[in-house]
């Protein structure tokens, strides 16, 4: 979502130092992918050859009951073939990516992993960092690229499944994570990742950073695939209009710079620019293309790093980003979000098909998940009669700050309101704490503001007692007090975040971050090695997901929320899994 503000900001080249260091280490990572391969196994193994980890950021579990029909790729297999559990939802009130991805990659809470959200107000800097900052790393660009900053998983608290995979299995296990967004590429390669790729669209360029190996293997193909090779492309609707369910134009969508409101949308960048620019790449990341990219590079790196074909199990992760540009800008019911969906189908068809070929059908095992959902565009809502808006974060801190004029507080008195979180400045809420009527008034200010359902204070998260409200149970599974607000707020259902100020306009048709059902809900599917394939309707929590690959693959989780997903495992000595249409017909295949 923050895109389009990432225009303009062009970032600085990096020193030549660093290039060099770059090409080095590609030169030893380039070393080690070449060291002979062992012969696979001839038998069914007793672990899984590969693990492949898939999020589709902002997928909607609905999207599965809503589209399946039309899918006849990847997304159908793993709804025919797979374990497909029809009520996961994440726990948590901040539904974001970085959280989600964290969630989904070590089976704890944020609460327990620390990734609480994208962003959040460091107390000690009196700043606002991301989950990802690390100002003792350097970014370093693939293909010659300069880039800038310094992301890595220092700020995650637990282990990712990833790095107990490599540390417990000491077989030589590859961690290969790709993603056009470094929290969602970091949160699942942790800390041991070997090949951590992600997108920096300000240059248009693939990034690791110094905390991770470069690898020859994305070198290469960044170098002879460059993105810009999509420039000029337009995309267009794939399926028949009648296919689609939704109007052409979906009302409220702020779509990105230079697409129009409904298709064809042309990726040319700025109007006036004669080749790739900055608003190009952000058109680029809002398109198929970018998914389309996503699986080639995991496919080569399949093919580079024989993955799930030596000794030991071997872990691939993919976050396809593109839904959630999509879904910010054009909504859940647009024919952009069925159209990229259906794309998405073709691509995973082709991912599988490669798994196959290279790994073996029945040796790898995929789980698909989301990070969180998203809210239908307010806009929309309020066509059809629902009470839906925009809860301004400028208005909930202009209440805050005048509510406390009587009492003479110091101003301002807010640090920061974001993520559903108000900071204060340092020592206002000590202050606030021990004087009930301007706690009260800053709390009534909060309540009075159009779209507010609930206000937390800290000091009520920090026990996560079990009699608690579902909202209040929600924001303590999100709540560490080093980097959580000293008040915590829940929007009304359909009153999404409005971030604009008055020089900023609000630059997405609409967002998740809520512990409302349609942030929280996603897919959970399981298919391949150990799954036993069907439709299982037990609630369940994307916290599940890492637990159950480590039972698959023997190793022990120590801080972990969720469960083992027994259900939908077969007996231990896990056999190939038998397409779906060989067994009882199921109701739901119409
Ligand atoms: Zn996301
Ligand atoms: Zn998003």
């Amino acid at each position: 979502m923050n895109c389009q503000m990432r225009v303009g900001t062009r970032r600085i080249a990096c020193p030549a130092a660093i290039l060099a260091v770059l090409m080095v280490v590609a030169a030893l990572a380039g070393a080690r992918d070449k060291s002979p391969a062992a012969n696979p196994p001839k038998t069914q193994p007793p672990r899984p050859k590969l693990i492949v980890l898939l999020v589709v950021d902002q997928m909607r579990a609905d999207y599965v009951e809503k589209f399946r029909d039309q899918w006849t790729g990847g997304l159908k297999r793993l709804v025919e073939e797979g374990a497909w559990f029809r009520d996961a939802a994440h726990p948590y009130a901040a539904t974001e990516t970085c959280a989600g991805h964290a969630t989904i990659s070590t089976g704890a809470l944020p609460a327990g992993h620390g990734m609480i959200s994208n962003e959040w107000f460091d107390r000690e800097l009196q700043e606002t960092v991301t989950c990802t900052d690390d100002s003792k790393v350097k970014n370093l660009g693939y293909a010659g690229a300069s880039v800038t900053g310094g992301n890595s998983a220092i700020k995650m608290l637990v282990p990712a499944f990833a790095d107990e995979l490599k540390f417990q299995s000491g077989s030589g296990t590859r961690v290969v994570t790709f993603s056009l967004k470094a929290r969602a590429a970091i949160t699942m390669g942790g800390r041991l990742g070997d090949a951590v790729t992600w997108f920096d669209a300000d240059v248009g360029a693939w990034t690791t950073s110094s905390a991770y190996p470069v690898a020859a293997f994305v070198e290469e193909f960044t170098k002879a695939h460059p993105v810009a090779g999509d420039y000029g492309k337009t995309w267009a609707p794939m399926l028949p209009a009648s296919a689609y369910l939704y109007d052409a134009t979906a009302i409220g969508a702020v779509p990105p710079a230079g697409f129009g409101a409904a298709f064809p949308h042309p990726l040319r960048g700025n109007p006036n620019s004669t080749g790739p620019d900055p608003v190009f790449y952000c058109q680029w990341e809002a398109s198929p293309y970018a998914d389309t990219y996503l699986t080639r590079i995991a496919e080569t790196a399949v093919d580079k790093l024989e993955l799930g074909a030596r000794a030991g199990t071997d872990f691939l992760a993919v976050s396809y980003s593109s839904v959630d540009y999509v879904g910010h800008a054009f909504g859940p019911r647009s024919w952009e979000i069925q159209d990229v969906l259906a794309r998405l189908d073709q691509d995973l068809a082709e991912l599988f098909a490669h798994l196959d070929k290279n790994v073996g059908k029945g040796n790898y095992v995929v789980a698909l998940s989301a990070d969180h959902g998203v809210v239908p565009i307010p806009e929309d809502m309020q066509k059809s009669g629902i009470d839906a808006g925009w809860l301004s974060v400028e208005s909930v801190k202009e209440r805050i700050e005048k509510s406390l004029e009587p009492f003479n507080y110091a101003k301002p008195a807010v640090a920061k309101v974001g993520a559903s979180a108000v900071y204060f400045t340092p020592g206002t809420y000590d202050k606030l704490k021990n004087h009930p009527a301007a706690l009260r008034a800053v709390l009534e200010a909060i309540q009075s503001a159009p779209g507010v359902a609930h206000v937390y204070r800290a000091e009520e998260l920090e026990d996560r007692s079990s009699t608690q409200s579902r909202m209040l149970k929600a924001e303590a599974a999100g709540f560490l007090k080093a980097r959580s607000g000293d008040l915590l707020i829940v929007p009304k259902a359909y009153w999404p975040w409005d971030s604009s100020t008055p020089t900023s306009p609000r630059q997405y048709g609409t967002t998740h971050g809520t512990p409302h059902y349609y942030d929280q809900r996603v897919p959970v599917l399981l298919m391949g090695f150990g799954v036993q394939p069907g439709e299982y309707f037990r609630s369940i929590t994307p916290a599940d997901i890492a637990p159950t690959l480590a039972a698959l693959c023997g190793i022990t989780l120590a801080p972990r929320d969720g469960r083992v997903l027994d259900e939908a495992l077969k007996n231990s000595s896990a056999r190939p899994v038998a397409p779906r249409h060989a067994q009882a017909p199921s109701p739901k295949q119409r």
